[in-house]
């Protein structure tokens, strides 16, 4: 086999077999195959497409170029969710406890945040000690003991997909439908789980901006989660506006406790519960509105909050910012921004907001740029809220002046404000199977 014929055989949009991905893929993990050759077959794979057999390869090969989790061990049903990534976008850290309080294992392998989008790593790092640095052993012997544990990308974990990455973040062949499944799924299905529940964001703050693409995407994802023997849901909800109030990742730590006590905004809460409650659904087919009612349970009891501050105390993080948020990295100044006419919020531009609180330092522009856990924006109005000329609109949480400028700006005509409310948006836009 050569890849000279590999990446001919794609460019003229021919379907490759499981041999010759598998030839592909190796051969590039162990740098037989150079990165020019894995170049080509990207971008011809960004035109060509890939058929469902061929992404499913795809996703298998690139996970057994590394270690697959081995979990049988633990004495319930192993399950996790991922995210496609938004704004504001902190299920993970409310939904993990509530379905751990249920019994049920979840072993969580994170991303960190790049550009306008946020990620579950940094957040739980702006917790003063928390390390999301576990070994594998550490990880699968913190799952065991509290029911779940939250790590970083390993190199052990699908190293095909670290080397993919990087090379389609510098030959503009990120936006593949079927390469950006296979390279979310390789990392997912080496966790070892039963179970997985996809929460594939649509709208402005999304990776997907239409709902087409974005089910186009679930679709993909689930149909190679099934093909793996998994049982999957993909939930494609809303990304039209930031998710909760905060947005910046102590503010979103903070707002994540908040929700466990049982005082967050409506919609974390409501997407937190159903997630979760679709954790306990997949594995044995618990009916969905018992899910739902053992998770409320679990919320409503401080059941879930327990499970956080264990979880945060397990990976040497400082337990009691669960009682005082004050503990969390706080910024030195604040700017409030204020309607200047009376109204109704009519829309919230979701990228520019992630981008106005990545210009303060809550986001990454580049993978190596260095992040401020204190920094953010906190939105006091969500989409169809009433306004009066004055109100406080958003609260920048900032440290660096010079930075400041800029993300005024932006945040200011990233809020609209209009005579008449728009009509609501369900945040659940579709359940896929
Ligand atoms: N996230 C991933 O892990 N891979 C992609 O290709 C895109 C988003």
């Amino acid at each position: 086999m050569r890849a000279v014929d590999i990446i001919q055989k794609k460019r003229d949009g021919g379907a490759l077999s499981p041999e010759e991905i598998t030839f592909f893929v190796d051969g590039y993990t162990a740098g037989r195959v150079p990165d020019y050759q894995a170049s080509a077959l990207a971008m011809a794979v960004f035109f060509r497409g890939m058929t469902p057999e061929e992404t499913l390869s795809l996703t298998r090969s690139m996970m057994r170029t590394g270690e697959v989790l081995d979990l049988s061990d633990l004495p319930g049903p192993r399950v996790d969710k991922h995210s496609t990534g938004g704004v504001g976008d902190k299920t993970s850290l409310v939904l993990a406890p509530l379905a751990a309080a249920c019994g049920v294992y979840v072993p969580m392998i994170s991303g960190r945040g790049l550009g306008h989008t946020g990620g579950t790593l940094d957040k739980l790092e702006s917790i003063p000690g928390f390390r999301v640095g576990l070994s594998l052993d550490e990880f699968r012997s913190d799952l065991r003991r509290t029911g779940m544990a939250f790590i970083g990308q390993t190199p052990q974990i699908a190293p095909a997909d670290r080397k993919l990455y990087a090379l389609r973040d510098v030959t503009a062949t990120v936006e593949s439908r079927p390469l950006i499944a296979a390279s979310i799924m390789s990392k997912k299905m080496a966790e070892g789980i039963d179970a997985l529940v996809l929460d594939v964001k649509t709208g402005d703050g999304a990776f997907m901006k239409t709902f087409e693409d974005s089910r186009a995407l679930a679709r993909a994802m689930v149909d190679i989660g099934r093909g793996m023997g998994k049982k999957i849901a993909a939930l494609i909800t809303d990304m039209d506006q930031p998710l909760g109030h905060s947005v910046g990742n102590s503010l979103e730590v903070a707002e994540c406790i908040e929700t466990l006590k049982g005082r967050g905004p409506r919609d974390l809460e409501e997407l937190s519960v159903e997630l979760a409650a679709w954790m306990l659904h997949l594995p044995a087919g618990e009916p969905l509105d018992a899910a739902r009612g053992r998770i409320r349970k679990a919320l409503a009891s401080g059941e879930g909050l327990r499970k956080f501050r264990e979880v945060v105390e397990q990976q040497g993080g400082d337990p009691a910012v669960c009682e005082d948020a004050g503990r969390l990295p706080r910024a030195s100044g604040t700017v409030e921004v204020r309607s200047e006419a009376r109204g109704h919020v009519t829309r919230i531009a979701c990228a520019a907001i992630g981008h106005a609180a990545m210009v303060l330092g809550a986001g990454r522009e580049t993978v190596d740029s260095a992040i401020d856990p204190a920094v953010g924006i906190l939105l006091h109005k969500k989409v169809g809220e009433a306004v009066s000329a004055g109100e406080l609109l958003a609260t920048l949480h900032v440290n660096d002046p010079g930075r400041l400028e800029d993300a005024v700006g932006v945040v200011r005509s990233a809020i609209h404000i209009g005579p008449e409310a728009p009509p609501s948006q369900p945040l659940i836009r579709e359940v896929l199977r």
